[in-house]
């Protein structure tokens, strides 16, 4: 149906007017877009039935990757890439008076995710399709994703997502798969044929019901699955009052929760997770015994990953599959299990490390507590042979202790492969805070530098360039990104230079006229445009960047002489509800912006915007539209970063801390086209362990640090009361945890440095184009192809 431009418009305009009853002219774009989707999965859906039925008769190996998380964005506009029909499509609905770009932002964010975590899951599932790699993601279908943002009086008020109002064009439900899952109750021992066994009774049982979502590979017939769980009332009698069943059954999918560090030590969490994994592994083995005899052998057939802890209960689940359903012993069953799960881990920071109560575990989950117990008192034990009388050891490494059930070392302990997400974090993995485990299992510890889909972030984000690079180098970069390394010879190339600043003039007017339309703000568009967009986290440091301006402000009103380049700074972000914090950041930034903003004296040199919102679609309109990168963490406390890799690959250049993947962005760039500032990871780490560190002193010795810190709460800031003392206090009396006085100076000097090269303007673009040159290490087809090759041991289909 996309053969020809003819042939579409005709099919197109029948189904509009079929679906809608009315006439073309009179349809809306809401309406326009639906049609379009139908129309897609439609074409689609006979690859999507022979990838299915291939996977089933070749019997080769699949993944599913387990995540709380996936941020999928837009999904039409970049289909249609992937389909490589989008240009026919394009050029058929202009004919018929429609703009394709205004019908796909008609599509509300798949936003089922917080950041980097949950968007990583999703640019793997595009790597996987497009490589023709047998892998499925499988997660829970939150009726509201993360919450929307609104900033009102400079404040973040957050309202209810709602991606589901007007359906879903790319799901299929089906509810012939639901399968339940079983909460409380108790477990009746007793024995059958002189062996053991267990029984789950005066359970609540739910329905997981699942809607399928076709992945679609770049130019490929692959079409994988995303399978989410959506909780429904199961259809038989419960001794539950009805009303109160279905509300607490329907609570589990409603909500994702928004706090992408520390999980509140919440049963509703709780029953997410083992909701997530009972369900996904129930479909995964139903669809194994359709095919295979041996359950002894579902490790050769079938790997599972687990996406950070959230689906470490994919380890007991499947031990109680395999012991209470297919009578393994514990020994077979233990071996099968750790040969097919994989885990990788996101973080270091000890707060996020998911901890249970056992209170709280125990009575939701009793089958599965047991087994926790068992894995763990047979894990101690071997500890025990390994290091006699190490009582101090042994504790720290347990995995039940005081009351607590820690997911990371029953994650580590249960399965074959633990990553980390860059080079510097799995290395703190090994000889840090997973040391006593490294020393155990020194194996299993590897790392998997994260990727993007260079597909989303260049092809489909940022049209201008891409069409710039293949007139260029050609199109062999789109199936192969390490291609992208020719454009190396143009980074001299003048006539190079003149057509990336007009495509980079072109992308910060439509930025501009986003920002115009959200803010009422008129920016510069020679002004540098440098944009820090992420959650908002003490350790991302977004004060360091807000502080920086005040800096800037303050000079430019003492001194008439003062110059600077223009700036535009720009930011995005999140706060987690409950985190206060972060939320009095993002009233800073607001109150610097009305105070910048109406100052005629600094007029000529800045503006601040806070972009409200932040989400994979207005991503995708920022980062094209970049000068310069913020990639500015305490370091060694961002695991890897994302963000930095697709403003790379779009052309920015990085002002960063060396921390995660900043790291290996210098080492693919050279330190000459990237700047870098700051404390190293190790030193960070000494101060933490040794002290030397004192933030009022070093405040004592920097009079203009001094200025900016007792502006937060000398009444700079109209109207704001007391309100910043909390971030005062942080910095003075706290002693600056995240080092953000002690890096200020540091971090002035290099955006010294970033004036400088942006000043020679061939210098600047020289580098942009090196920087884009060495992205194609960062695209995820390369993770990809790493993780099925050196952990899951697929094969291409
Ligand atoms: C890529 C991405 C992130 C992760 O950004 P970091 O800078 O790596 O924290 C978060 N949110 C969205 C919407 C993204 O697209």
């Amino acid at each position: 149906m996309f053969s020809s431009k003819e042939q579409f418009k005709r099919r197109y305009l029948q189904r509009l007017e079929m679906m809608y009853g009315k006439r073309f002219e009179d349809t809306t774009v809401m309406e326009q877009y639906h049609a379009l989707g139908q129309l897609v999965r439609e074409a689609i859906s006979s690859r999507w039935i022979e990838t299915n039925e291939a996977y089933r008769t070749t019997k080769q190996k699949q993944v599913y990757y387990l995540s709380i998380e996936f941020l999928l964005g837009r999904l039409l506009g970049n289909n249609l890439v992937n389909l490589g029909v989008y240009g026919l499509c394009e050029e058929a609905l202009g004919e018929l008076g429609i703009n394709l770009s205004e019908v796909e932002q008609c599509e509300i964010d798949a936003g089922l995710g917080n950041g980097g975590l949950g968007r990583l899951a999703a640019c793997f599932l595009d790597s996987l399709a497009s490589l023709d790699l047998p892998g499925h993601g499988c997660g829970i279908r939150y009726k509201h994703g993360l919450f929307d943002q609104k900033i009102v009086n400079g404040y973040q008020v957050e309202l209810p997502e709602q991606w589901l109002r007007h359906g879903n064009v790319w799901e299929v439900k089906r509810a012939d798969k639901a399968v339940q899952v079983r909460f409380w109750g108790e477990v009746e021992t007793y024995y059958v044929k002189g062996r053991l066994s267990f029984k789950h009774v005066n359970a609540e049982t739910i329905l997981a019901v699942p809607y399928d979502m076709p992945v679609i590979g770049y130019e490929t017939n692959t079409v994988n699955t995303l399978r989410l769980w959506n909780a429904e009332p199961a259809p038989f009698p419960t001794n539950r009052d009805a009303l109160t069943y279905k509300r607490e059954t329907e609570a589990v999918s409603e909500f994702l929760y928004p706090d992408d560090t520390n999980d509140e030590g919440k049963i509703l969490r709780l029953k997410q997770q083992y909701f997530l994994v009972a369900s996904s592994l129930h479909s995964i083995i139903r669809s194994y015994k359709k095919h295979h005899e041996d359950i002894q052998h579902l490790h050769e057939y079938v790997a599972i990953h687990i996406n950070d802890t959230h689906p470490v209960l994919a380890i007991p689940e499947l031990m109680r599959i395999l012991l209470d359903e297919e009578n393994l012993s514990w020994d077979e069953a233990w071996s099968v299990t750790t040969k097919t799960i994989s885990y990788t881990n996101h973080t270091t920071l000890s707060e996020a490390l998911e901890k249970w109560p056992e209170h709280i575990f125990k009575p939701l989950l009793p089958r599965i507590y047991m087994i926790v117990k068992e894995v763990n008192e047979r894990f101690c034990r071997e500890l025990w042979e390994l290091y006699p009388g190490e009582w101090d050891r042994i504790e720290r490494m347990a995995i039940v202790s005081h009351g607590l059930i820690r997911m990371a070392h029953l994650a580590i302990v249960g399965s074959h492969s633990i990553n980390g997400v860059a080079k510097i974090h799995s290395d703190i993995l090994k000889m840090r805070e997973m040391k006593d485990f490294y020393d155990v299992y020194p194996t299993r510890f590897n790392n998997k530098t994260n990727g993007i889909t260079h597909r989303r972030w260049l092809l489909k984000a940022n049209p201008e360039l891409s069409t710039l690079i293949s007139e260029s180098i050609g199109t062999d970069w789109i199936r192969s990104p390490m291609e992208l390394r020719m454009l190396e010879a143009y980074a001299d190339d003048s006539s190079f230079h003149h057509s990336f600043q007009a495509v980079k003039k072109k992308r910060k007017e439509i930025l501009a006229h986003r920002i115009k339309q959200q803010t009422g703000i008129v920016v510069d568009l020679d002004s540098i445009f440098d944009v820090q967009v992420k959650r908002l986290h003490a350790y991302k440091r977004q004060l360091l960047n807000v502080f920086h301006i005040m800096y800037l402000y303050n000079r430019l009103k003492e001194d008439s002489d003062f110059e600077m380049v223009p700036r535009t700074f720009i930011f995005g972000a999140k706060a987690s509800p409950g985190y206060h914090y972060a939320k009095k950041i993002i009233k800073l930034i607001n109150s610097v912006a009305d105070k910048v903003n109406s100052d005629p004296r600094v007029a000529p040199y800045m503006k601040v915007v806070f972009l409200e919102n932040y989400r994979v679609s207005l991503a995708e309109e920022i980062i094209p539209a970049t000068d310069l990168s913020e990639q500015i963490s305490t370091a060694s406390k961002e695991a890897s970063g994302t963000g930095n890799m697709k403003f790379m690959m779009n052309g920015a250049l990085t002002i960063g801390t060396l921390d995660g993947a900043n790291i290996e962005i210098r080492e693919a760039v050279g330190e000459d086209n990237i700047i870098t500032f700051g404390l190293t990871a190790e030193q960070v780490l000494h101060y933490y362990q040794k002290g030397g560190y004192t933030s009022l002193d070093y405040y004592h010795h920097h009079k203009s640090i001094q200025t900016v810190v007792e502006q937060l709460v000398n009444g700079f800031f109209p109207n704001v009361g007391s309100e910043f003392e909390m971030i005062y206090d942080s910095l003075l009396e706290q002693n600056d945890e995240f080092f953000v006085l002690k890096d200020l100076s540091s971090y002035s000097l290099a955006q010294q440095e970033v004036e400088r090269v942006y000043r020679d303007q061939r210098s600047w673009y020289q580098k942009s184009i090196i920087n884009i040159a060495k992205s194609g290490y960062f695209s995820s087809d390369r993770t990809i192809k790493q993780y099925s090759d050196e952990i899951w041991g697929l094969s291409i289909r």
